[in-house]
């Protein structure tokens, strides 16, 4: 198989960022995540990042006209040629076809959209105790992944943080909202043929080597 080009999917704190980070270091692939796009553009103040804000405190989805043209700058960049890991988008079905119609146009196509389920009771405890480093977005859970120093990330030793977006209102409308405008994606790629399904109840480690069974499972069927 040439290229890897994955879509990890599924509800907020479903534990993508959490594969994510395990997955690039297994494929050296490019991580593209909307949502850490975006509150970088937040952070720094720009045009783009102003007009997110709102949307995103509140837990609605940034309108599809600003994300498109975001990742499709960021998938058309040289790293990305070989392959992508990407979390978060789309998340609207004009997103996706947007994002098919990008990728046909270079010849290429999605490789797998890996679908990590998790029943919502469980995305409310999990998303109530994500802790985030402030540097680099890594992950923590209070229970379930704590760090090894209170408030200290193991990776890059700086402070965790809980995310503005982690308070219960915003989480529960946030659920809404996947529900309403992001799940009927699954349909979308399941008809193509593309769609994964991976127990995301998992603990972590068994969640990851699912997802790396499936891959090698795809690249056997490519070789074929
Ligand atoms: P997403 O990127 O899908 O929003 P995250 O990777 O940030 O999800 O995970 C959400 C929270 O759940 C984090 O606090 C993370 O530490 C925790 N988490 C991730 N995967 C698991 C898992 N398999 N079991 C328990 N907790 C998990
Ligand atoms: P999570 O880690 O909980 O899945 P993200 O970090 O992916 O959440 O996204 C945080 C917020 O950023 C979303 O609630 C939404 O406001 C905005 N966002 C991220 N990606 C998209 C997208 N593809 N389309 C619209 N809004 C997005």
């Amino acid at each position: 198989m040439s290229e890897l080009n994955l879509i990890l999917f599924g509800p907020p704190g479903a534990g993508k960022g959490t594969q994510a980070d395990r997955l690039r270091s297994d494929f050296q692939l490019p991580y593209i995540a909307t949502g850490d796009m975006l509150r970088a553009n937040v952070k720094e103040g720009t045009e783009l990042g102003q007009q997110a804000k709102q949307y995103m405190d509140r837990g609605d989805l940034v309108p599809d006209e600003l994300i498109v043209a975001m990742a499709a700058e960021r998938l058309g960049e040289d790293d990305a040629l070989d392959g992508f890991i990407l979390d978060g988008f789309p998340r609207t079905t004009e997103q996706a076809e947007a994002l098919d119609k990008q990728l046909s146009r270079m010849s290429r196509r999605i490789t797998a959209v890996l679908l990590i389920d998790v029943p919502d009771r469980e995305v409310i405890r999990r998303l109530s105790g994500r802790r985030v480093c402030v540097k680099a977005g890594h992950n923590y859970h209070v229970d379930f992944d704590p760090p090894k120093h209170d408030d200290v990330c193991d990776q890059d030793g700086s402070r965790l943080v809980q995310r503005d977006d982690d308070q219960p209102e915003v989480i529960e409308k946030r659920l809404v909202v996947y529900h309403d405008q992001t799940e009927p994606l699954v349909d979308y790629y399941d008809q193509q043929g593309i769609l994964r399904r991976v127990d995301g109840t998992r603990p972590p480690a068994e969640v990851h080597d699912h997802i790396r069974a499936l891959i090698a499972t795809l690249r056997l069927e490519e070789d074929v």
